[in-house]
């Protein structure tokens, strides 16, 4: 029976390709680096963000203290990886396929290297909080290191226990050897590690897988779980309900994805649209697992990792152990990096990316790289190049290859063309992004990148849908509570028409309440209305009565006095209008009294008059009655001095102008004047006619005395015309006398 399992067990698909790893492992030993001058961690989050300093300039830190902190759900902690001074925020580039330029702290190291006390060790770790575990993890900046570097906090932090733990030693990419030696040399801190996470998600069923071209480390993992399961591990060895295994795996590409492992290991194929845990296992890389160990059982931070550096242009090829945030430029003298290089590549040859060799900012090892890969002739590794593609010949051979059983050929086809429902119809999504289309394509086309940029472009549409969808959703939303709204309102209005005819309408105060009770039944409100109308319309027009009769009886009454008398009776109900005209129609007839009283009093004694004055008079009334009495006074003297003229022009007083207004005196001159000139103007004529001498004398000198200019002037005319109709006469008369003289 187990013979037919092995024989049937469903297998996961691949390719053994060219291994290229004795290049890095040859000799076994893990290799070190210098301490450099400089370190820069990159500020740069998986969301895109940046992570916010939590150290000033200048600043003095250890090895391991936090210098950032994360601001989003997926960041982590950045650590110092050596102890100096924060020197600054510089631009670095990312490590990572855009090529980005991201801000990064630099660290100036002080050569000492002295390590941070900020993490005690947990050393009952087997017995401590599973949440304090899980919180050393967080906070020492843990992630995922085999290439994709997720916070393996987010991996482990689970509300239901996940029955398998899988610890991924398969490193199936070519060239790469680091986790090889790391398993070589720390079997027991990497098996530690998984029992550690496996009491935190609570396995019972810890599998190692190895591909079976790491003999020595296969060997030395075995060892080391036999080590564990012994009595004298304990505490802290395995668990006796906990099963710990090593399994050896075949050599073939992509054995190190978790699902290729997890298909191997489990013997089905776990579900590609699900999270692992969803499946029953969670898998960790077994560098995660030793940095996990490290940060709990020795209170290391992670800050150092085990890079291979390799390829055809790297002169000393090995693994060494790196610190992160170490420049490139600054490794290359210790690996005899060449000079002349065609790529550099990050992380592999099958699912890494390639960088530019002539980068002029810092290029920093990061915690999830595994590998710098450098070839000096392109040709040496298994990445297509664009520049390289020719058209699809229809071979089918990126669809034998595919582990997912994918169609390539098609998606690609597809993805030109961006018809992303076929693209998710062919299910793009299964993609593992693992490079074997790529690998065996014959006409080098870069499908993976094809792929990549699709599911960008469909999870980017499927964003700008939801978001579309959500406005709807919410403008709809609001439409619907508008239209409740209205509706509501209606109903209440209905309600309030049929208490009213009903005669319910409920009293608003006790005198409402007192007319509502004695309201008749069965009245609509309008009549009601028009009921009170008429009822304010009558009292205003008993109180008008009222007041008409109050001023004919009392018409002396003062302006000041009336408001106060008024008052009292005054009716509350009163507009302010009918207010205003009331006391308009009083102070009228006021008035009207008071300009007949002053007139009589004009008429007997107009000496007095100013001093009886009523003191409410207005200022017109002032004005007219002063110009009155002006005028009366004028034409008084005017008529005494025709008298005085007409009785002694001769001995007119040389104080004749005292009392007089400098224009009367001007106009009396004028006069003076004007009857001179006639006087002459007559005496001349008197002289001319033999006859008119008396005439112009018998004329009063001061006859225009009292006159107005327009008057005298009038007059003068007049004088003119009758001195020259009597001149026409007199020649009319000599010309019918005299005709023989002409
Ligand atoms: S289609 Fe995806 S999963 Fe299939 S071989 Fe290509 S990259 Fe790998
Ligand atoms: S391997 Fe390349 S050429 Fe062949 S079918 Fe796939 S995409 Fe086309």
């Amino acid at each position: 029976m187990r013979l037919l399992d092995l024989l049937f067990k469903d297998r996961p698909k691949g390719l053994s390709l060219p291994e290229y790893k004795s290049l890095s492992n040859h000799d076994g030993q893990i290799k070190s680096l210098p301490l450099y001058e400089k370190y820069h961690v990159s500020l740069l989050q998986r969301d895109g963000e940046m992570a916010i300093p939590t150290v000033n300039i200048g600043a003095h830190v250890k090895a391991g203290d936090i210098i950032a902190r994360p601001t989003s759900h997926l960041a982590l902690h950045r650590h110092a990886p050596t102890s100096g001074e924060v020197s600054a925020i510089v631009d670095i580039t990312e490590t990572h396929p855009s090529g980005m330029t991201v801000k990064a702290l630099e660290i100036t190291a002080d050569g000492l290297d002295t390590p941070t006390t900020a993490f005690a060790p947990i050393s009952d770790y087997m017995s401590a909080e599973r949440n304090a575990l899980i919180e050393r993890i967080f906070q020492a900046g843990i992630a995922g290191m085999g290439g994709a570097g997720f916070p393996t906090e987010k991996k482990i932090n689970l509300s239901e226990p996940v029955e398998t733990l899988i610890i991924n030693g398969a490193e199936c990419e070519p060239y790469i050897t680091c986790d090889d030696l790391l398993m070589r040399h720390y079997s027991e801190e990497i098996l530690r590690g998984a029992l550690i996470f496996a009491r935190i998600i609570g396995a019972h069923n810890i599998l190692v897988g190895i591909e079976d071209n790491k003999p020595e480390a296969i060997a030395a993992m075995q060892a080391a779980a036999e080590q564990l399961q012994n009595a004298s591990a304990q505490p802290l060895g395995v668990p006796a309900d906990v099963h710990l295994a090593v399994h050896i795996l075949p050599t073939q590409y992509p054995m190190g994805s978790r699902h290729q492992i997890a298909h191997y290991l489990l013997g089905k194929r776990p579900n590609i649209k699900a999270r692992s845990y969803q499946s029953g296992f969670i898998c960790h890389n077994v560098a995660t697992a030793k940095a996990a160990y490290d940060a709990i059982a020795l209170g290391k931070p992670l800050l150092e990792r085990l890079v291979t550096f390799s390829g055809d242009g790297v002169g000393k090829a090995g693994v060494y152990a790196t610190k992160c945030g170490t420049d490139l430029a600054d490794i290359a003298g210790d690996i005899a990096l060449a000079e002349r290089l065609d790529e550099i590549i990050i992380g592999g040859t099958m699912m890494g990316f390639a960088v530019s060799p002539d980068n002029d900012k810092p290029l920093v090892i990061k915690r999830e790289t595994t590998s710098v890969l450098a070839f000096s002739d392109r040709l040496h590794h298994t990445i297509a190049h664009d520049s390289d593609e020719q058209n699809c010949i229809r071979c089918g051979q990126c669809a034998d290859a595919c582990p997912m059983d994918l169609l390539p050929q098609q998606l690609h086809f597809y993805g030109r063309g961006e018809d992303f429902a076929k693209l998710e119809q062919h299910r793009l999504f299964d993609c593992i992004e693992c490079g074997l289309c790529n690998y065996v394509c014959p006409s080098n086309i870069p499908l993976v990148q094809v792929f990549q940029h699709s599911k960008g472009d469909i999870v980017a549409d499927k964003n700008a849908k939801r978001e579309a969808e959500h406005a709807r959703i919410r403008f709809e939303a609001r439409n619907q509570r508008l239209e409740e709204e209205k509706a509501e309102k209606a109903r209440k209005a209905e309600a309030r028409r049929a208490k009213l005819r009903a005669g319910k309408q409920p009293a608003a105060s006790a005198e409402t309440a007192s007319k509502t009770a004695t309201k008749p039944a069965g009245k609509s409100r309008q009549q009601l209305i028009e009921e009170a109308l008429a009822r304010k319309k009558a009292k205003q027009a008993e109180k008008a009565q009222q007041r008409q009769a109050q001023v004919a009886n009392e018409p002396t009454e003062t302006p000041a006095e009336q408001p106060a008398q008024e008052t009292p009776n005054k009716p509350a109900a009163k507009s302010k209008q009918q207010l205003i005209e009331e006391a308009l129609a009083r102070k009228k007839a006021k008035q009207a009294e008071k300009a007949k009283q002053r007139q009589a009093q004009a008429a007997d004694e107009p000496a007095e008059q100013p001093v009886q004055e009523p003191v409410a008079k207005s200022k017109q009334q002032l004005i007219e009655e002063a110009l009155a009495r002006k005028k009366a006074r004028q034409a008084e003297k005017a008529k005494q001095r025709q008298a005085q003229v007409a009785e002694k022009p001769a001995q007119e007083p040389p104080n004749k102008s005292a009392g007089k207004s400098k224009q009367q005196l001007i106009e009396e001159a004028l006069a003076r004047k004007k009857a001179r000139q006639a006087e002459k103007a007559k005496q001349r004529q008197a002289q001319t006619a033999d006859e008119p001498a008396e005439q112009p004398a018998q004329e009063p000198p001061n006859k225009s005395a009292g006159k107005t200019k327009q008057q005298l002037i009038e007059e003068a005319l007049a004088r003119k015309k009758a001195r020259q109709a009597e001149k026409a006469k007199q020649r009319q008369e000599q010309t019918a006398d005299e005709p023989a003289d002409n």
